[in-house]
């Protein structure tokens, strides 16, 4: 399995939890389509990469800022230099009130099969207050539009610890969402980033967050929800009706190639050693480097086999199914209990792991407490 990534950053305006890489822009400009396919055909060039691709996927900022004609270009310039398998699954993220059906009937013809959408919350009052640029009634003329285009892969994201949030408008979302009966649903906690508006606003007492006792209850009242109405959860925060797990998502936790393209994106493919590239995370910086025809990294990490190792079960231990230790073994000619054997019986001691002769495992306690749990591995 393999994936690309391609990062387009780039927002109507910036929402007040928001620390991603993304700008203040109500369109993509050219300047970064033309970045972005140059960036392509100087890796393509390059030829260090898998023979052939399984997943692509827009993330951001704000992908659906594309035009139809961008995203169109940018596919064709991808299917024409990589090899893209014809099953793949091409995912973009979008949100409500920066597409038209126009614009998603142009993205479906150029290529994408899988929509993920950025809703947040069913709550008018929730979605102001975190900044988002939509509302309810948006998100579903969206989502309708999107059915109408042809898309039948589409997940929705849900956040829950916002701002004044209650379990039951959390859980509503959740129901109203299911109703909707949409493929997968991503469900995260807030995270309070430092810098951000958000954060600032709670600093000076000027909002409340939810404590972290009812944030703990909405993640576990809201996973007892969704499996009850048939999404199994998959990974931490990811939840999938049977055959529509976000396979690129899947190739991340798995540890597998994949390569990134735009500012900040990050690549991991098998060169001599398992290696790890880093773009700039500055537009100027990015345009430069392309434009003197070199690539726009701004850090190249060859990790030694141990680093390899523990990166696998880092991302391994977050899905559910946990780490495949023929897998692992294959890789590492280790079995996996036998390269951790403290890590592993601390957990067992906290009874937080699931051992299978298939796969290693966290349970749901495990889960919940999977940063303590990754560290019994450092
Ligand atoms: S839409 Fe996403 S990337 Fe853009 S500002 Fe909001 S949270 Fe950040």
């Amino acid at each position: 399995m393999a994936g690309i990534y391609l990062h387009i950053p780039f927002c109507v305006r910036k929402c007040a939890y928001c620390d991603f890489v993304s700008f203040a822009e109500g369109s993509v400009p050219e300047s970064y389509v033309e970045a972005l396919l140059t960036e392509l055909e100087l890796v393509a060039r390059g030829g260090e990469y898998p023979a052939a691709f399984d997943t692509v996927f827009f993330g951001g900022g704000t992908p659906s800022l594309l035009s139809g004609g961008q995203m169109r270009r940018i596919l064709e310039t991808l299917f024409s230099r990589f090899s893209i398998r014809d099953s793949a699954e091409i995912s973009m993220e979008c949100n409500p009130g920066t597409v038209t059906p126009e614009k998603l009937a142009a993205y479906r013809a150029a290529g994408i099969n899988r929509l993920s959408i950025g809703l947040q919350s069913t709550h008018d009052v929730l979605l102001k207050e975190i900044g988002r640029i939509h509302n309810f009634a948006q998100f579903l003329e969206t989502l309708s539009n999107a059915r109408a285009a042809g898309f039948d892969n589409i997940n929705i994201d849900l956040m829950h610890g916002l701002p004044n949030q209650t379990l039951e408008q959390y859980l509503s979302s959740l129901e109203t969402v299911c109703d909707l009966d949409v493929q997968h649903i991503s469900a995260y906690s807030l995270i309070l980033e430092e810098h951000t508006p958000l954060f600032l606003r709670v600093e000076n007492g000027g909002v409340l967050l939810p404590d972290e006792d009812l944030v703990a209850d909405m993640q576990d009242a809201g996973i007892d929800f969704l499996e009850q109405r048939g999404y199994h959860r998959y990974e931490i925060s990811n939840f999938a009706q049977d055959g529509f797990e976000c396979r690129h998502n899947l190739n991340y936790w798995n540890n597998g190639e994949y390569l990134g393209f735009g500012i900040a994106a990050h690549a991991a493919v098998r060169q001599k050693r398992w290696t790890r590239f880093a773009n700039v995370d500055s537009l100027d910086e990015y345009y430069r480097l392309l434009a003197r025809g070199k690539r726009p990294l701004a850090e190249t990490i060859r990790l030694t086999p141990r680093d390899e190792m523990f990166e696998c079960v880092m991302l391994g231990l977050r899905l559910v199914r946990g780490v495949d230790r023929a897998r692992f073994f294959a890789r590492f000619q280790l079995d996996i209990a036998e390269a951790y054997p403290l890590a592993m019986e601390k957990l067992r001691k906290r009874d937080w792991v699931i051992e299978t002769a298939d796969a290693i495992a966290l349970n749901r306690k495990g889960l919940d407490l999977q940063n303590e749990a990754l560290g019994f591995f450092m």
